[in-house]
């Protein structure tokens, strides 16, 4: 029976919806399905990783209800743990750049996490960036437990055993193209990794937005200096562990506008009301389906909802005060 399948919130996270694309493709002869991970309970993908990471740390006995859990996020990870933590008992601590979006710091406030908000205007060597920030509390506190979401495996394990094994069922194995966003790289490699293991002729690209590091390093092994830029929860300033490269077949480089405009075209022409790594996400498969220019299935992510970002992406003031409105 359905109601028993569900026996708490955490049971509805993953097996979401593959649906197919029918307005944005017109005129293309590959189909593009999108894999819908806002459906998912903290509205993304990261709850599966949130879930099998920290199931995964209490079968190896390195925590137990009443710990601390430390993370930094971009926010959508940090949704996720906040309602595994909430539903399991444990505090929950993230550090995060203060240019994300409201919507989010509030939904995480409002579940009791203790938001620490860093400068993200900071290089990264600076002790108190982002990317340090965390890393120097668990030193301070050595009982808090550290997920580091960009370098423990195990977030490219819960894409493996979960997002790449769905989208093989749900394409019954049809599928020519995984298409998707590098954040901390764990669902495009973990996923992709699954889909090559099932069928070597699976082509997996990955986007990386202008600004960040992956897409030079990927094309000319060149480390560049990173910049700023909007799009929330995709690409880095370092190489990180779980950005596992050597999986993807290729990569493209996605900018703040195009993103944005395409997931506003996503909003209007599907009625599918996405983040901006959606967007991007979209017009990269649709470059993918142009450039082929053959009959094919092309899978990609939907991963956040549109929900988080009415005061950024779908505001015409925060567009127009970023040089973002046409
Ligand atoms: N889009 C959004 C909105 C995200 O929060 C993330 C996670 N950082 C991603 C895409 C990329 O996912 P991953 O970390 O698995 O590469």
């Amino acid at each position: 029976m359905t109601l028993e399948k569900y026996n708490n919130i955490l049971d509805a996270i993953g097996n979401t919806p593959l649906v197919k694309l029918n307005n944005i493709t017109k005129g293309l002869k590959a189909n593009i399905f999108a894999k819908l991970e806002f459906l998912n309970p903290g509205g993304s993908i990261k709850d599966r990783i949130a879930l099998y990471m920290i199931e995964k740390a209490e079968r190896e006995k390195k925590i137990k209800p009443g710990d601390t859990i430390i993370e930094n996020s971009s926010g959508n990870t940090a949704m996720g743990l906040a309602i595994v933590c909430r539903h399991k008992g444990y505090k929950l601590k993230i550090v995060i750049r203060d240019t994300t979006s409201k919507e989010k710091i509030k939904m995480l406030e409002v579940l009791g996490v203790d938001v620490i908000k860093v400068d993200a205007s900071l290089p990264p060597e600076d002790p108190q960036s982002y990317n340090n920030y965390a890393l120097n509390l668990v030193k301070e506190n050595p009982d808090w437990y550290y997920i580091d979401q960009h370098n423990n495996l195990d977030n490219n394990e819960a894409h493996y055993f979960t997002t790449g094994q769905e989208i093989w069922e749900q394409t019954e194995g049809k599928i020519d193209y995984l298409i998707g966003a590098i954040g901390t790289g764990g669902t495009i490699t973990g996923a992709g990794k699954f889909l090559k293991e099932k069928n070597p002729n699976i082509k997996v690209i990955g986007i990386d937005p202008v600004g960040s590091i992956f897409y030079n390093y990927f094309k000319e092994k060149k480390l560049v200096e990173p910049k700023r830029y909007l799009i929330e929860g995709m690409g880095d300033e370092f190489l990180i562990k779980t950005a596992q490269l050597e999986i993807l077949d290729d990569m493209f480089q996605v900018d703040d506008k195009k993103a944005f405009g395409w997931t506003k075209k996503l909003a209007f022409e599907e009625g599918i009301l996405v983040g901006g790594s959606s967007g991007a996400n979209i017009w990269g498969a649709v470059k993918l389906a142009k450039e082929i220019d053959h009959e094919a299935n092309i899978v990609t992510i939907f991963c956040d909802s549109g929900y988080k970002y009415f005061s950024t992406i779908y505001n015409d003031d925060w567009l127009q005060k970023n040089s973002l409105l046409k």
